[in-house]
């Protein structure tokens, strides 16, 4: 017996980046089509193109979903993130490591209780689809169960995600740490129930070189090389006292990024978040071991830890993938657009001016590349899975009178990533289906 595919399409104003725009000419690298259409078959791009030539391709039967004055785009991938800090959002400023100790410790204890981790994660779940976020990468806490929390819901959502249990063995509150046998017990028997499950996969989650003992760091090279389609998430080079720690705490070392370099922990499928303090040298190193980068403006700014410079990452020896990441709870907002505008502000105080495609890129397709999963997601192309971001340039007094006078494509974008937010987002899509719609209530 033979099942009838379940076929939809949408139409409307498709916006997609198919290469950099920092490495090709926009031509090359956009997919702009004013009036497109998106055909969707058993949640995979089966055809995009302008609707006058697509619509041949679909029967009367299909159901078309028409945004005539929206743009349709991938969803957001956000690149560092996380989900159990979404109730310590807003906590009022310190520098990193105060921050860690006075609100991270403290809200991370919580998810010791499962129902409590659960709870947490369907709240964040449904703000990441509100934002019109359909991809993460996202650490969860020490304790396994809070990340069968993050991967249930993530699971029950059909989700394309990535995260992971904590590692976290030393200079943490004792309910707080593991050993370096049970990090790796633990991590081993998630990567085993999640990883490859369904869209999801698993990330070995070291939180940062002062919080992990040699030890514990070659223990999660060693469950890499056992599991190499794993990602490797952690922290670099974010604060300067911070990275003076680690100075303290690693005196063999050369500096931050030797420390997880030593420990076999750089490589493709690794993504560090922040990357505030790198040297030339640290960078070319990035480089060569195919390291990718999160971005996370909002967070860099709202704790004082630095400016990211594009100009820097851009002169290293060979190409960096760079992903944006919202890091919530430092970063201040879950929208992708939002962050979008923070990152022209940090690359304009760094000497650097970013147009609208390379900000979007970041936040998709450049997202994907850093995460490892650009064959899947990050684009609206054909074979690609349908996670689709419906954008409405008329969700505010202001945006709607700026969006009025926009001339191009690329200005409507960047009036999208200065003035836009969650407002902004008026249906989210999840493999061809839709995850969430904005309703406005008229009470
Ligand atoms: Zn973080």
């Amino acid at each position: 017996m033979t099942s009838t595919p379940r076929r939809i399409a949408l139409r409307g104003h498709v916006v997609s980046c198919r290469l950099d725009p920092r490495l090709f000419s926009w031509d090359e690298a956009v997919i702009d089509i004013a009036d497109g259409l998106v055909v969707v078959e058993n949640g995979i791009i089966a055809a995009v193109g302008p609707y006058d030539s697509v619509r041949s391709s679909i029967d009367s039967a299909t159901h078309v979903e028409h945004y005539p004055e929206c743009l349709l785009a991938p969803g957001f991938v956000d690149s560092h993130v996380h989900y159990a800090q979404a109730p310590m959002v807003a906590s009022h400023g310190t520098t990193l490591l105060d921050w860690l100790t006075k609100y991270t410790f403290p809200n991370e204890e919580r998810f010791s209780d499962v129902s409590y981790a659960r709870s947490v994660a369907k709240f964040f779940f449904d703000e990441l689809l509100r934002n019109g976020t359909t991809s993460v990468l996202a650490f969860c806490t020490v304790f396994p169960q809070s990340t069968d929390a993050f991967f249930e819901e993530a699971s029950r959502r059909n989700m394309r995600v990535i995260g992971g249990k904590v590692l976290m063995d030393r200079n943490a509150p004792s309910s707080l740490t593991d050993t370096v046998q049970s990090g790796y017990d633990d991590s081993k028997a998630l990567i085993e129930r999640w990883h490859g499950n369904g869209r999801l996969r698993y990330a070995i989650t070291p939180r940062f070189a002062p919080t992990s003992s040699e030890g514990q760091l070659r223990s999660a090279s060693s469950l890499w090389q056992e599991f190499p389609t794993c990602l490797v998430h952690s922290h670099v080079s974010e604060n300067l006292e911070e990275i003076e720690w680690v100075r303290s705490l690693f005196p063999n070392r050369a500096g931050y990024l030797d420390v997880y370099d030593d420990a076999g922990l750089l490589g493709r499928g690794t993504v560090l978040a922040h990357g505030v303090h790198l040297t030339r040298d640290e960078l070319d190193r990035i480089a060569a071991t195919s390291t990718s980068l999160a971005h996370c403006p909002t967070s860099n700014t709202f704790l004082g830890s630095g400016l990211f410079s594009f100009n820097k990452v851009n002169a290293a020896r060979e190409h960096i993938d760079v992903g944006l990441g919202t890091d919530i709870g430092a970063g201040t907002s879950f929208s992708l657009l939002t962050t979008m505008g923070e990152a022209y502000k940090v690359a304009a105080l760094t000497a650097s001016s970013m147009n609208a495609y390379e900000l979007f890129y970041l936040a998709t397709l450049g997202g994907a590349r850093a995460l490892g999963v650009s064959s899947f997601v990050g684009s609206l192309e054909v074979g690609k899975e349908a996670d689709v971001v419906v954008l409405d340039p008329r969700s505010s007094p202001l945006l709607a009178y700026r969006s009025d006078r926009v001339t191009s494509t690329e200005e409507q974008l960047f009036a999208l990533a200065m003035l836009g937010d969650d407002r902004s987002v008026a249906a989210t899509y999840v493999a061809g289906e839709r995850a969430y719609e904005r309703r406005f209530d008229d009470d």
